[in-house]
């Protein structure tokens, strides 16, 4: 193709000569001149015509006939507009494929607008959420009518699911999950963990059972052996020594399945959570003089700072084990010379217990695992702690909407700080800081 604006210019030059040319010949140059502007202007007005039309509604697939720079011009909207449609079929078939797969999926997914309407949901969707083709549009909240559910929506806080039954049969179990997108958008994705359920429930009440059964016949050799012990005099030293022995022993087995019983305990969905209103400031008071009472003279230094007077609402008994635990772990993993400090306190969003020692610390690879049940950094050190104490401790917590937080370091000593929300701390009238 010849360079468009060449032709052009030459085009110009020919009409600009023939109108010069004629108007020398008729003595009427400047009527002439007009004429050839007008008949050029002409010409630009009806291919920019012809332009429009061809936008408007001409095939895209052919190219107007042109010359000069409208020939240009053609030829790059036309290039354009099949590269935008060649675009806009990649699209549609990404769509398609999309949509095949998400339908596909044996998980149930919404797509939610702004005002958590309906836009789109797959076939699981109408199978465990019980959705119709006329629910588009409608607010999910309409549907899925479970308090728990509505407050899951409002609250916006996505990290964790909601476990609701599902509305087609009350058998289906659902966990829920709400993943916002783009701008304003929200994916509803519910997962059936019905057989997930029956299977947390069977092994829950199998430890449950067990650990329940073991305690009886374990309580009554505790009883034979410590009875032994006292008369260990009259018996071989060697037997003395053996009996001792089998007493730890049986005082671990002891506290591995009263750890157990609590878990299970607070594992049980039905084991509701108390809302008592705990009085921390007193309930560390009664730990520390416990522990005081525990401690020998020789052992850690153990101190007790309440800096708030602010209480809990959740259950005091379980509060209590968690507490213990921290601070009898703090003790029993401290040496002579070291200092367990205990602060109750406020912070920017809610209230926080930190139980810090000087103790041996602990490795940062191991910090990620210790709230793991049965998980112990050195299980050899012949503590006679079961592992336990710190999945209790981070049950507690997850019923309160508490989390736990550890930092440590090797030589330097670890703290264990339990983070209470604003929601969960009470304060009674009148109260100050400080006034515990
Ligand atoms: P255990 O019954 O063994 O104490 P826990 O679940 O309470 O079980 O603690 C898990 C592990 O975390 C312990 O075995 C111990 O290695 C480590 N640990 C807990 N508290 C401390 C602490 N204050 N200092 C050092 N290590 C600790």
């Amino acid at each position: 193709m010849l360079n468009p604006w060449r032709s052009e210019f030459s085009l110009i030059l020919l009409a600009l000569l023939v109108g010069v040319f004629l108007g020398k010949l008729f003595h009427y140059p400047i009527l002439i001149l007009w004429i050839t502007v007008l008949t050029y202007l002409g010409h630009h007005l009806l291919h920019a015509n012809r332009l429009i039309e061809w936008l408007r509604g001409g095939k895209a697939n052919e190219l107007p006939k042109g010359s000069g720079i409208w020939e240009e011009i053609y030829y790059l909207i036309f290039r354009l507009r099949r590269r935008n449609r060649r675009r806009k079929k990649q699209l549609i078939r990404l769509l398609d494929r999309f949509r095949t797969a998400t339908a596909a999926l044996p998980d149930a997914t919404v797509v939610l607008s702004a005002g958590d309407q309906i836009d789109w949901f797959n076939d699981a969707a109408g199978k465990l959420l019980g959705l119709r083709r006329n629910d588009i549009g409608q607010k999910i909240g309409n549907l899925l009518r479970y308090p728990k559910f509505a407050h899951y929506l409002q609250h916006e806080n996505y990290e964790t699911t909601v476990g609701i039954p599902s509305p087609v049969h009350e058998n289906i179990q659902l966990d829920i999950r709400i993943i916002p997108y783009g701008d304003d958008l929200r994916l509803l994705v519910a997962q059936d963990v019905t057989q997930l359920r029956f299977m947390e429930r069977v092994r829950t009440d199998f430890v449950a059972n067990v650990s329940h059964e073991l305690r009886t016949p374990l309580t009554v050799i505790r009883g034979y052996v410590e009875s032994l012990v006292d008369n260990a005099d009259k018996l071989p030293e060697n037997f003395g020594r053996a009996l001792q022995r089998m007493e730890e022993q049986t005082l671990r087995m002891q506290t591995l399945i009263d750890d157990l019983l609590t878990l299970t305990r607070l594992e049980s969905a039905t084991h509701q959570i108390t809302q008592q209103r705990v009085d921390v400031p007193s309930l560390l008071t009664e730990i520390h003089e416990e522990a005081l009472d525990l401690v020998m003279e020789s052992k850690p230094k153990l101190e007790l700072s309440i800096e708030t007077g602010a209480g809990l609402l959740g259950g005091r008994q379980e509060l209590r084990s968690a507490f213990t635990n921290l601070i009898h772990n703090a003790l029993k993993y401290c040496g002579d010379r070291d200092t367990v400090l205990v602060r109750w306190h406020d912070e920017a969003e809610g209230v926080r217990l930190d139980v810090s020692d000087t103790g041996p610390g602990i490795a940062a690879e191991y910090l990620p695992r210790l709230t793991e049940r049965f998980y112990q950094v050195d299980p050899g050190r012949g503590t006679g702690g079961t592992g336990l104490g710190l999945a209790i401790v981070k049950h507690v917590l997850a019923r309160h909407g508490a989390e736990l937080k550890i930092s440590s370091a090797i030589g330097k000593g670890s703290t264990f700080s339990c983070c209470f929300p604003g929601h969960r701390v009470y304060r009674h009238a009148g109260m100050t800081d400080e006034s515990a």
